[in-house]
């Protein structure tokens, strides 16, 4: 694969990312986590051996589901990049449209050079696919964009990162079987559609990591889930349809019947998100995993001049 080249000023942003990947802590709180959590299980157990051994060469101790979370914590720290979590389809159709849909980063002029990766969930998706792929890239720089793909597979998965329609459903304020609130975390906030779809209905399973992870490993089994193509444009569609049909205006209360109707769908996304990780990653890593060798600058410049003195034949 051709060497990438990145601008200064995505380097930087690289460099700043993996910076921040060592100070902070794990996400604790962070929205949709369990969700993340499994559709990184689920990828692992999907993936190739060669694959794996990539996995582990750029995450050191980590695993797939340790870093799954870890976008949500830097997002306060570079701005830019909270708009990579979602695409906002608008309400009156199903169709992504790039151009509508998808914002060109700032001081990027549309259609110029520098316009090549958008800033939301449906560009950024494949564009650090490409970076994860990289073998001749920096391993750190790897292993950030690997964090990054991880992460907005899991978040284009949850429908309501696919809709424009009040903002992913934040704007849509509900109450749950009755209750004002419903995160665990946020006790003070009111709830919002965004919300129950992002923990509250995952919640209520009331399944540890490992016994929702064995069921749903034995719903794909059972059903033979495939991941279909590599395709974000299509996840994306899909989970805008989903979210349409668990619409619901401002002021309904989330109840029982409303949690027996979605949950399933809930469950074959965080099914699909795995899987379709786990294809992702399979592409990206066929090769056993070598070490990078940075270029020395000095050596380079000595052995540039070395050769130029070099009588021509
Ligand atoms: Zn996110």
């Amino acid at each position: 694969m051709a060497r990438l080249r990145y601008s200064g000023r995505m380097r930087k942003l690289l460099a700043s990312a993996a910076l921040v990947a060592v100070l902070l802590p794990s996400a604790a709180h962070a929205w949709w986590e369990k969700g993340h959590r499994l559709v990184a299980e689920i990828a692992w157990d999907h993936l190739t051996p060669v694959a794996r051994k990539n996995v582990q060469f750029l995450l050191g101790k980590e695993s797939l589901a340790d870093i799954a979370s870890w976008p949500d914590v830097y997002r306060p720290s570079v701005t830019q990049t909270g708009n990579w979590h979602f695409t906002d389809i608008p309400s009156d159709t199903d169709k992504y449209d790039r151009d509508r849909d998808c914002p060109v980063q700032p001081g990027v002029k549309k259609g110029s050079y520098n316009d090549k990766v958008r800033d939301c969930a449906t560009d950024r998706i494949p564009f650090f696919e490409t970076i994860v792929a990289d073998q001749n890239a920096d391993p750190s720089e790897r292993a950030t964009a690997l964090k990054f793909l991880v992460h907005f597979v899991g978040d284009i998965h949850q429908p309501f990162h696919a809709s424009g329609v009040e903002k992913g459903g934040n704007g849509i304020i509900v109450t749950a079987f009755g209750q004002p609130t419903c995160s665990s975390y946020a006790t003070t906030s009111k709830c919002n559609l965004h919300a129950i779809w992002d923990g509250f209905l995952i919640d209520r399973r009331k399944f540890s990591d490992k016994q929702y992870l064995k069921m749903l490993e034995g719903d794909i089994k059972a059903n033979s889930v495939q991941a279909g193509p590599i395709d974000p444009v299509a996840w994306t569609e899909q989970s805008k349809m989903i979210s349409d049909a668990g619409m619901v205006p401002s002021g309904a209360d989330i109840d029982e019947a409303y949690y027996q109707k979605f949950i399933p769908a809930i469950d074959r996304q965080l099914e699909l998100g795995g899987l379709r990780l786990a294809a992702e990653l399979n592409a990206a890593f066929t090769q056993p995993p070598h070490t990078f060798k940075p270029v020395d600058p000095e050596k380079a410049e000595a052995e540039r001049e070395a050769a130029s003195k070099q009588p021509k034949k």
